[in-house]
């Protein structure tokens, strides 16, 4: 720790904090930003009028940044040094040092604008350009105004264009943290591998016979990659013929990892071994590996990316930008001169890779940010007004305005509601928040809780979603599982969430299920919170207790109602002599189920007129994935909302098409990218 550069300015930074609201800190990766800011500005007082936040555009960097500062200070996680991300708080009256997610600083605003117990916010890792901190950016802004005297903010990053965030905050100072970077050795492949995988493997396994001891980090794109070249490397390191004379630890590193697993790549290798880290962007600036002396760079990412006219997500493979390819090359000089390995030529580099990534607030769906904003009830936000460091296109932007009114978030003036205030409050995406409230006026709240909270956590159970798990089952985990009853996904998750309820949260049922019981065990925490926030909202008690008995053949007309109402935006209608679907509301486009799905045609080949869907995807085709049968009474209303639908009205009568950037649609990605999360685990 005592090596960290950002050490010896210290007082630099103290002073520039001193004298000024706003300051940008330029540094490199592993140069100490997220670990010793925080705690250089505590050792001078700053916690004496609050406490400091920390935001992290990922969850996994909370968790594992603040472990590491409460060791370092010798204090246990969750007193003096605590972390917060949805659905898990750790801090507590004591805390002083308090690492969150950006989404989770957005929330706190809601009931405290003025975020009066923060002395000083950072936000960090500022060049990821995650949705959440941009829009912190410019709050940060309007909050320094306000609290001119006795908050003081810092923005942090790794790459970031320092003079752009500067001009943002009236010409705020920039301090430039110089790294401890050793020369990087950059060899490109003569031309793209057919597969990156076998690519990256051969290279691999070059370098573990012939290279000088170093650990190796190699980038790919999401999980199914890594475990794939996990076992790979695992085989082709024990077979190797010519042997190395070191031995070899691989170790995978993603978002979706459990924490246990994620801290073993911050401890040193045994004399005489190598580290093999096999990981996502995740090590490309929010978690520093010490040791790495050769990258391999696959080239490409997994990006989710949002279509405003089709409502349509993509999980595409993409290429990585100059930026992101040269903070994977730098992660080889940390320690010593190192070597990168580029699985790309460099005229792919020079030519194909954009300067830098597209911000995610270009490449989202804006309906919850657009309801967070407009449920500030500032007078001087207004959503069309605010300030983006980079706008988010006119169509993004109309088309937010379009899902809340269908939600009946925001009024026919695009004033928001009061249903749509509470459900800016509830730490969901707006259609399950809709969906809640709904639940509570049919009287199936508790129904509705559940499948929230099954939801939430869907990328952690391991319903048979991912490939490579698939492959290594015997069977497939339907035999003992509901099948939702002809009524889709959604009253599926009810289902399994019952009937484990009914066996008393067995962890064995879990497993005989090939349910992660890890998941299953994060639903119930999320449900129990979910169920509280509720009691609380309602101010009364609520009936949310989970129902002892899980009926056969139960219609579960209230709760499909209320998904209806939730999902409003989010509906596809049958075509005629045709089993495909086609979406009301967006571009009409034709769209299948999911083959994922428990929804099945019935016994004459049917489908249902009407189905809700959770999220649209874009794979080889168009999909719904998690769907629920609905009534064509509930969808009416919706039709006539659809007809007398009046954009510009939404907007507040303002012309939304001012000059901005629009996002390209990407090519589609390939099959494999639907089975695991965007590499990208954003909260
Ligand atoms: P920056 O924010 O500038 O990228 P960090 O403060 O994250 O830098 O990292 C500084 C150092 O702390 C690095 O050497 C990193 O490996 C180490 N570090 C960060 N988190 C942990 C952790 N959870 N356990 C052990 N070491 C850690």
């Amino acid at each position: 720790m005592a090596h960290l550069p950002i050490l010896q300015f210290e007082e630099k930074i103290v002073e520039t904090v001193e004298n000024n609201p706003v300051v940008v800190i330029i540094g490199e990766t592993g140069s100490g930003k997220s670990t010793q800011l925080s705690q250089i500005l505590h050792r001078r007082g700053f916690t004496k009028s609050g406490t400091i936040a920390v935001t992290q555009p990922r969850r996994v960097a909370a968790v594992s940044v603040s472990r590491r500062v409460a060791q370092e200070l010798g204090v246990r996680l969750g007193e003096e040094v605590g972390y917060a991300i949805r659905f898990e708080d750790r801090t507590s009256e004591k805390t002083l040092i308090k690492y969150l997610t950006d989404g989770v600083l957005l929330r706190e605003s809601l009931s405290n604008p003025e975020l009066n117990q923060y002395s000083v916010i950072i936000l960090d890792e500022a060049h990821e350009r995650s949705l959440n901190t941009d829009i912190l950016l410019g709050l940060m802004k309007r909050l320094i105004k306000l609290r001119a005297s006795n908050l003081k903010v810092l923005i942090t990053s790794a790459t970031l264009d320092g003079e752009k965030v500067s001009r943002f905050f009236s010409n705020c100072p920039i301090l430039n943290v110089p790294g401890k970077l050793f020369p990087v050795e950059i060899l490109h492949s003569s031309e793209r591998p057919k597969s990156y995988i076998e690519a990256a493997l051969k290279m691999a396994v070059d370098i573990h016979a012939r290279e000088p001891e170093g650990d190796v980090l190699i980038f790919m794109t999401g999980q199914d990659d890594i475990e794939k070249m996990v076992s790979k490397l695992e085989e082709r390191i024990q077979n190797l013929e010519e042997g190395s004379c070191l031995d070899a630890i691989i170790l995978p590193l993603h978002g979706s990892l459990a924490p246990e697993m994620q801290v073993r790549v911050f401890s040193p290798p045994p004399p005489n071994c190598r580290r093999f880290i096999v990981s996502t962007n995740i090590a490309e600036t929010s978690l520093t590996v010490d040791g790495v002396v050769y990258v391999i760079d696959s080239g490409y990412v997994k990006q989710r990316q949002y279509n405003p006219s089709t409502g349509m997500y993509s999980l595409d493979v993409v290429q990585i930008s100059k930026v992101q390819a040269n903070q994977r090359a730098g992660r080889a000089g940390r320690t010593r001169p190192g070597r990168c390995y580029r699985l790309y030529p460099s005229m792919v580099y020079e030519d194909d890779f954009l300067d830098a990534t597209i911000p995610e607030i270009q490449r989202s769906s804006l309906a919850g940010s657009v309801l967070y904003l407009k449920s500030l009830n500032l007078p001087d936000i207004n959503i069309l007004k605010f300030d983006f460091l980079d706008p988010p296109s006119s169509e993004s932007l109309e088309d937010a305005l379009k899902q809340l009114y269908l939600i009946d978030a925001i009024n026919v003036d695009g004033s928001v509601t009061s249903l749509g205030r509470i459900m800016a409050e509830l730490p969901l995406e707006p259609s399950l928040s809709r969906t809640l409230l709904e639940a509570n006026e049919c009287g199936c709240l508790s129904q509705a809780l559940t499948v929230a909270a099954m939801l939430s956590a869907e990328t952690t159970l391991l319903l048979g979603r991912s490939k490579s798990t698939e492959k290594k089952r015997k069977n497939p985990p339907s035999s003992d599982l509901p099948d939702g009853s002809g009524w889709g996904d959604h009253i599926q998750l009810l289902q399994i969430y019952e009937i484990w309820h009914q066996t008393d949260y067995n962890i064995d049922w879990c497993k005989d299920n090939y349910l992660q019981v890890r998941g299953m065990m994060f639903v119930k925490d999320v449900r129990k919170q979910l169920a509280q926030i509720m009691q609380k909202i309602a101010k009364g008690s609520l009936d949310v207790k989970t129902s002892k008995r899980w009926k056969e053949g139960q219609d579960y007309r209230a709760l499909r109602k209320a998904l209806c109402s939730g999902y409003a935006n989010q509906l596809a209608e049958r075509m005629i002599r045709h089993n495909g679907y086609r979406t009301v509301g967006f571009k009409s486009q034709v769209v299948q189920v999911h083959p994922s799905s428990v929804l099945k045609p019935d016994e004459e080949g049917m489908l249902p007129n009407y189905v809700v869907y959770h999220e649209l995807i874009a794979t080889s085709r168009p999909y719904m994935r998690n769907v629920c049968a609905v009534e064509m009474a509930w969808v009416t209303p919706i039709l006539s909302k659809l007809d007398n639908l009046n954009v510009s009205k939404l907007s507040g009568g303002t012309s939304l098409s001012h000059e901005q950037t629009q996002v390209e649609n990407s090519n589609l990605p390939n099959e494999d990218s639907l089975a695991t999360q965007p590499s990208d685990d954003h909260n």
